[in-house]
């Protein structure tokens, strides 16, 4: 009962055309869970005339299909039908149907077909198929039922957390960053809360998202804390891998075949769920191109129709579609789709601007004004975007747009030792398991932190950096059971001189570790 069930939510899919059931008519079941539509048997039929083989012989060799019609067998709801279904085996015999001439006949019935018309009994399916060019997969290829779609589990209003909740949350793990923090939390309520309430007379718009700072400053951190906070499926892509569809590259249909994956290819989580795209400004219109902009200006195109919410085919479990690949439908109407990029050059465009309107008339400012800015991105209009080169609908379908701020020395201090996870902690706890405490000075926070800002690559900087301290430190410590606690210095950061090293009962006696000299 169960295996009919589950039977029942898949509709039928014409093995050579591909077309479900609703769209390609009444399927003729072939056994083994193979389908074909009217259509196709009727082409099958017309190649074979080429080989000298009439409709009747081949009618012969064919399952009853009088029986085989789906559409009889789902809504018949005739339970000893039903059974059938998976019975039907190979040679069109139906094992469970006493009247079925087939099973009266069994093996000398067979024996009347091949006996009559000695060619024909070599056909099977494989062979007609073979003759228009196809092969018989293993599986048939399944598709949800729409019209026996269940119900999308509504989530509950009062479960989601509010918005100051959310941002709490985000707080432990996220270091300043307090505009951007404040302005998700928003928007990811009012997204959920707007999935929750489903459609009224005021229809509320899709909240997704532009983000804008520079690198490393937190845009994906943001994006994946608040994901896994709120336990929804996450599927992260890199703008610069798509491509307009046909082309090499990802298509841009790929990132929601990432969500199913995220979301162990359960469609209506999935349909819950956040589509991060990273690099968002690679895809900005190339400026005096000749070609073809398959990567730029077409990505945004192609991105325009999933923004908004509409109904795309990806496949299950692989990344690619093809022949043995089953398809399932995902609407993109409740998935939350966030793009972040740094966007490099926008800040001249944006100073541009602002010089323009600070030289007129009695408001007119210094020129240089804004030279020194480091947060102007967040002056950011949709007229720069435009400028940049996204195009204007592409825009308008992601209606909050905010920036996050460059990380100052002060920030990445905190970004050290401050977050849950901080990566000071974590080192922390692998040397507590042997027993040794770890401790950082102020001064070598500090020295850390000017380290990463030289590298320009944000807090990503920071763990390369501390990693590169630690490994003497990892790989000493455990030689000599003594030692107590390990002290981080800023002579030891900046190599003038080793870690402070306190052996075990001696705290008073700090040590300067002489293999640790970094
Ligand atoms: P990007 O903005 O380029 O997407 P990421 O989000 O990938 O940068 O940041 C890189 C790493 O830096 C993150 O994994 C995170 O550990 C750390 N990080 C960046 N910004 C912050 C922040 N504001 N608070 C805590 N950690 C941060």
């Amino acid at each position: 009962m169960e295996d009919k069930d589950r039977k029942d939510e898949y509709e039928k899919i014409c093995l050579m055309c591909r077309r479900p059931e609703s769209r390609a008519g009444k399927m003729l079941e072939m056994g083994n869970d193979v389908c074909i539509c009217q259509e196709c048997l009727q082409k099958a039929i017309d190649s074979m005339k080429f080989s000298g083989i009439s409709y009747n012989d081949f009618m012969n060799f064919m399952p009853d299909f009088s029986k085989g019609s789906s559409t009889e067998k789902s809504n018949g709801g005739d339970s000893k039908n039903d059974g059938t279904k998976q019975e039907i085996v190979e040679d069109g015999s139906d094992p469970s149907n006493p009247d079925d001439p087939e099973k009266k006949g069994g093996k000398e019935n067979q024996g009347k077909h091949t006996g009559g018309i000695p060619t024909i009994g070599m056909i099977n399916l494989s062979d007609i198929l073979g003759s228009m060019g196809m092969g018989v997969p293993r599986q048939q290829i399944k598709k949800k039922k729409e019209k026996e779609k269940k119900p999308v589990k509504q989530l509950d209003i009062k479960n989601i957390p509010a918005p100051h909740k959310i941002k709490a949350s985000l707080d432990e793990y996220v270091v300043g960053q307090e505009h951007a923090k404040k302005v998700i939390s928003v928007a990811v309520y009012n997204h959920y809360k707007r999935i929750a309430s489903g459609t009224d007379d005021v229809e509320i718009e899709k909240s997704n998202m532009l983000m804008l700072g520079p690198t490393g400053c937190g845009k994906t951190y943001l994006v994946k804390t608040m994901a896994r906070l709120l336990d929804v499926p996450l599927a992260m892509a890199d703008a610069t891998s798509l491509t307009e569809a046909g082309y090499i590259g990802d298509d841009i249909e790929s990132v929601i075949s990432r969500l199913l994956t995220a979301a162990d290819n359960d469609v209506e989580r999935a349909e819950q769920g956040i589509v991060f795209i990273d690099e968002i400004d690679k895809i900005a219109k190339k400026r005096n191109a000749n070609q073809r902009d398959v990567s730029g200006e077409a990505v945004q195109q192609g991105m325009l129709k999933l923004l908004e919410g509409s109904e795309v085919e990806v496949p299950v479990g692989a990344a690619s579609k093809n022949a043995m690949v089953p398809m399932v439908t995902v609407n993109t109407q409740n998935i939350l789709f966030i793009c972040g990029g740094a966007f490099p050059g926008l800040e001249d465009i944006i100073k541009e601007r602002l010089n323009k309107q600070a030289s007129v008339g009695f408001l007119a400012d210094l020129k240089d004004k804004y030279d020194d800015d480091p947060n102007l991105l967040s002056k950011v209009t949709v007229e720069d975007l435009r400028t940049f080169g996204m195009i204007p609908e592409f825009i308008g379908r992601l209606p909050i747009i905010f920036s996050l701020e460059a990380l100052t020395k002060e920030m990445l201090v905190r970004i050290l030792k401050e977050p849950r996870n901080a990566i000071l902690r974590q080192y922390q706890k692998l040397l507590a398991l042997d027993e040794v405490q770890l401790d950082v000075d102020e001064g070598a926070l500090e020295a850390i932190a000017e380290k990463a800002l030289e590298k320009k690559t944000g807090a990503r900087a920071l763990r390369s950096i501390l990693e590169e301290f630690m490994l003497d430190i990892m790989y000493e410590i455990p030689k000599d059971d003594n030692i107590g606690k390990v002290t981080l210095t800023r002579e030891y950061i900046e190599h003038k001189g080793g870690p402070r090293i306190t052996l075990r009962g001696a705290e008073a006696l700090p040590l300067l570790g002489e293999n640790c000299s970094g």
